[in-house]
């Protein structure tokens, strides 16, 4: 379906954007991959996309954190794939604090990735796509993008603001044969969510899988996590014609989260 398709996907080393990644290729997309880890796995993993499912995959390291270097890169990915289709801006941090407590440094970081990235690979992406006429913009905000929670006030202020862009881009690229969504996933146990059940373990003095089900019980009705496949195969369809009408909207994914 994706087949000749050239895809971005930041921060997608580990977790939801692997999976992203992932099913973007069993699809027939050429991907690059971005993130930070250990070399020798990263290489490990973007030599199995490849022999997996038969596309050419790259690894582009960026630290997204910087605005030049986000742009720098997606013009980089440009380069590599010969093109860009789709752009799944994914990368994200957490930190947790009251208000009054939290660390200027980790707020500008989380501001930074979480919401600024969004901004300026979106900035870089749009003039390939809107040349084009077709294009892709996925930005994987959060349960945290329509609702809060307490102790995550740069998590939240950032991903409410992807919501208010996703809107802006789609308005933008009305009509242009590009469209810009957001996906909200409720909890998914990768590393991002694995520190924080560790901290509630270490909190309330239980063991990890305890902690894993109070985690849940406390925000997420199904009491189940969420897949990082489910979450591709959520971007794979935003990417389908049967989606191309599809666009300023959010596709939540959160076990009834912000049902209630
Ligand atoms: P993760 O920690 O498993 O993955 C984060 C990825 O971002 C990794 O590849 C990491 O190397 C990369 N990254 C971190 N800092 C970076 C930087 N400065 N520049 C470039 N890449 C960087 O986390 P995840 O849970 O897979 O999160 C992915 C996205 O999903 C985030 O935007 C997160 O906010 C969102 N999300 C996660 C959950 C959840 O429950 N896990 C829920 C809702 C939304």
């Amino acid at each position: 379906m994706l087949k000749s398709k050239k895809a971005v996907v930041t921060g997608s080393t580990s977790g939801i954007g692997l999976a992203i990644a992932r099913q973007l290729a069993r699809n027939g997309a050429d991907i690059v991959i971005n993130g930070f880890g250990d070399a020798d796995e990263i290489e490990r993993t973007r030599a199995a996309i490849e022999a997996e499912f038969g596309v050419r995959a790259v690894y582009l390291n960026a630290d997204l954190t910087r605005g030049d270097d986000t742009r720098r890169f997606i013009e980089e990915a440009v380069k590599a794939l010969g093109g860009i289709d789709i752009l799944v801006n994914n990368a994200g941090i957490q930190h947790t604090a009251l208000i009054e407590d939290f660390p200027v440094d980790r707020w500008d970081a989380i501001i930074a990735l979480n919401l600024s990235a969004v901004f300026h690979g979106t900035a870089a992406a749009l003039p390939h796509m809107k040349k084009q006429r077709w294009g892709r913009i996925i930005n994987i905000a959060s349960a945290h993008g329509q609702v809060a929670s307490e102790q995550k006030s740069a998590y939240v202020a950032a991903k409410h603001g992807v919501m208010g862009l996703t809107k802006v881009t789609a308005l933008e690229t009305a009509g242009q044969g590009v469209t810009c969504n957001a996906i909200c996933p409720g909890w998914v146990r990768t590393a991002l969510v694995e520190r924080q059940i560790e901290a509630l373990a270490q909190k309330n003095g239980s063991d990890i899988e305890t902690a894993a089900r109070e985690l849940l019980a406390e925000k997420q009705p199904s009491l189940e996590f969420v897949t990082p496949d489910q979450l591709g195969q959520a971007a794979v369809f935003l990417c389908s014609d049967a989606a191309s009408q599809m666009t300023g909207a959010h596709i939540t994914m959160d076990g009834g989260w912000t049902a209630r």
